[in-house]
């Protein structure tokens, strides 16, 4: 059972979820910076521009064709979904249409006027990175990086429904500029003047049929619609037998077959690692990727990523978890949350599935039984892909556990614990003997005969942790212990209270129960001999602490804190640090080492000189508070204390 205090603890604790580590500034859009950035981005990143400008064109297209799925008021003719790329050599020029849903004036204006994509820079400056670094690689800055490989962009629209076309101009440099213009049908025209030719870049490439196509193949093969491009063959001539021209042919570049779609067999993990950058579900290479298809009662495909890196806003409010949820190709939400939980909100991907209505509503969603019956099944595959590379790919795991696991110790507390027994098995902890991560499963295997706890240490860093003297008894034992540095470790292992019927135990537990019969008559004798004593050390401190006992669990140190109670002081720690501090304190108990010389010095004083007993008993409590990491109250009356021991 969970105390009341401890669920009262969990509540504060829910708050704390997700407003620690990053600090996020409002950053004001600073287009031009972005701007130049990007211009001297790295050659080999450029060509993203293709895959950028497509993908847009693509959403613009996805936009037209889900409102007249959606609305049968809205005509349209499917041949019309197409994207087309014209190439003119002479003037420079590359040209990306649609027959999508458009942009009006304002919609050019707040699109493309301005950057919405601060949130790269504003990651760049808070993370101080320097201006060679590759943003344009982790990021892909969508429209906007159409400026690596041209000197002037030009944008023709007219949105789905308007009357007007409008033109926006831009050499990305001095501003744009918006007119009013003639366009024939709905859609968008991006017209790029490519750069010329510099001494390390060749810009002429991007003029080239072949290495358009490339490009397409490479980056955009999956998308839905066919890219098309008027390729050049040489034909007979009509009516002659030997002479031959040039001749234009429209042809479509791309496969067009979505990639989940695709059989496993054929997919390279190259394949999936473009699919990842193509979609932006993260700046990083995914650490590994699901390639899901069920075929039961209810049908879906799904794609799903475990990135390698966190992203910068992931511990942050402003993150976002969900997965793409398409039905039958259509893509009919960019993040449906329910589709995964909170303990794995790292998850990127993608979800398809033909038994899903098109026109459901968000709310009718969250009942629909097949997106449950999906997201369990995807649950339980994220689950059981994670344990396989725990088991078969340790380093990759311990690779996720660096950027997640705290995700899943949240998991575990999360809900009063009601998730923990699917994630127990995928905890890591550092280990006093090993020197290294270890599950809680190869630390109760190797747990002593004699050994009835698994046994942990709360600290700062695992330096700190290792000269704790409250580890001394154990580490005599030979018990291994855990190391705790991270601020939810012990709330995470309270609420799992125990695993495979062992009980966790803090090395700071008042109950630590590890001394011999004799050490334990030895100091019932010591306390009886010295009671006056200690309850005149216990009236000195008051209600700083509970109460003060003999300890057995020293060797060297002469004072420790321990505590009794569900909070410890680790806890006290974390929930002293947040915001509206609740004033839960841990009940602290001094320990004395009867063993130790101080000891002896102690018990004189007490009989000869009660000045000096005073100032001794405020000493040692400052010294254990200092070895516990929490700071002394009053340091300047603590210098003096023991200035005046010195005198
Ligand atoms: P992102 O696509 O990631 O939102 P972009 O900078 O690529 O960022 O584009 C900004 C916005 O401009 C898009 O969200 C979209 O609303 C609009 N846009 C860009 N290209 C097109 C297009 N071809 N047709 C219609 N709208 C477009």
């Amino acid at each position: 059972m969970i105390s009341t205090l401890l669920i009262r603890v969990l509540i504060i604790l829910f708050n704390l979820k997700g407003e620690n580590t990053v600090v996020k500034k409002q950053f004001k859009a600073e287009s031009k910076r972005l701007l130049d950035i990007m211009i001297n981005s790295i050659y080999t990143h450029r060509e993203i521009f293709l895959r950028e400008l497509i993908s847009n064109a693509s959403d613009a297209i996805d936009k037209l064709y889900y409102k007249a799925l959606t609305d049968d008021a809205i005509e349209f003719n499917k041949n019309d979904f197409y994207i087309k790329i014209d190439l003119d050599k002479d003037n420079r020029l590359l040209k990306i249409s649609d027959k999508g849903i458009g942009m009006d004036q304002d919609e050019l204006e707040s699109n493309l006027g301005i950057i919405a994509k601060s949130g790269s820079l504003a990651f760049k400056k808070e993370n101080n990175l320097k201006d060679g670094y590759d943003i344009i690689g982790q990021f892909g800055v969508g429209f906007y990086s159409a400026f690596m490989v041209s000197d002037k962009v030009t944008v023709i629209s007219r949105p789905y429904g308007g009357d007007k076309a409008f033109k926006w101009e831009s050499n990305g440099a001095s501003g744009y500029s918006i007119e009013e213009c003639e366009k024939e049908g709905v859609g968008t025209d991006i017209i790029l003047k490519i750069k010329e030719n510099t001494e390390d870049d060749q810009y002429d490439d991007y003029l080239e049929q072949y290495r358009i196509k490339s490009l397409v193949k490479k980056y955009s093969d999956f998308i839905r619609y066919p890219i098309k491009m008027d390729e050049k063959t040489t034909k007979l001539k009509e009516g002659t037998e030997d002479e031959y021209e040039d001749v234009f042919e429209e042809k479509t570049i791309n496969s067009m077959v979505p990639i989940w779609r695709k059989n496993k067999n054929e997919l390279k993990d190259e394949d999936y690692e473009n699919f990842y950058s193509e979609k932006h579900y993260g700046f990083d290479k995914p650490l590994k990727h699901l390639h899901i298809s069920v075929d039961g009662v209810i049908r879906y495909d799904s794609i799903l990523f475990i990135p390698e890196n966190t992203p910068f806003d992931y511990y942050t409010k402003e993150y976002e978890k969900g997965l793409e949820l398409y039905s039958n190709g259509v893509l009919i939400m960019n993040k449906c949350q329910d589709l995964l939980p909170d303990y794995f909100s790292f998850v990127k991907g993608m979800v398809d599935s033909e038994d899903l209505s098109l026109n459901i509503s968000r709310e009718l969603l969250q009942h629909d039984r097949q997106l449950k019956f999906i997201a369990k099944n995807i649950k339980t595959k994220i689950k059981t892909e994670l344990q396989n590379m725990l088991k078969h790919e340790r380093d990759k795991y311990e690779t996720f556990y660096k950027a997640f696991g705290r995700q899943i110790k949240y998991g575990i507390y999360d809900n009063y614990g009601m998730d923990k027994e699917i994630l127990q098995d995928l905890l890591m902890f550092y280990s006093s003997t090993e020197k290294k991560m270890v599950t809680l499963d190869e630390y109760v295997e190797r747990m002593k005969e004699d050994q009835s706890h698994i046994y942990y240490a709360s600290g700062e860093s695992y330096d700190r942790i290792e000269k704790l003297p409250q580890t001394e008894l154990v580490t005599d034992k030979g018990y291994e212990i855990l190391y705790f540095i991270d601020d939810i470790d012990e709330f995470a292992v309270r609420v799992l209270m125990n695993y495979k019927d062992k009980e966790f135990k803090s090395v700071s537990a008042g109950d630590l129960d590890l001394e011999t019969e004799a050490e334990k008559k030895e100091k019932e004798t010591e306390l009886d001999e010295s009671k006056d004593m200690f309850e005149h050390m216990k009236n000195i401190l008051g209600e700083k602490i509970k109460a003060v006992k003999i300890s057995k669990r020293l060797k060297n140190h002469p004072v420790c804190l321990s505590n009794e109670g569900d909070v410890s002081i680790e806890m006290e720690k974390v929930l002293q640090a947040m915001p509206n501090a609740s004033g839960i304190k841990a009940e602290k108990v001094l320990e004395i080492n009867s063993n130790h010389e101080i000891y002896q010095s102690l018990k004189e004083a007490f009989e000869k000189d009660k000045d000096k007993f005073d100032l001794y008993t405020k000493i040692l409590y400052n010294q254990a508070l200092l070895i516990e990491g929490l700071s002394v109250q009053d340091p300047v009356e603590f210098t003096n204390d023991i200035c005046k021991i010195m005198k």
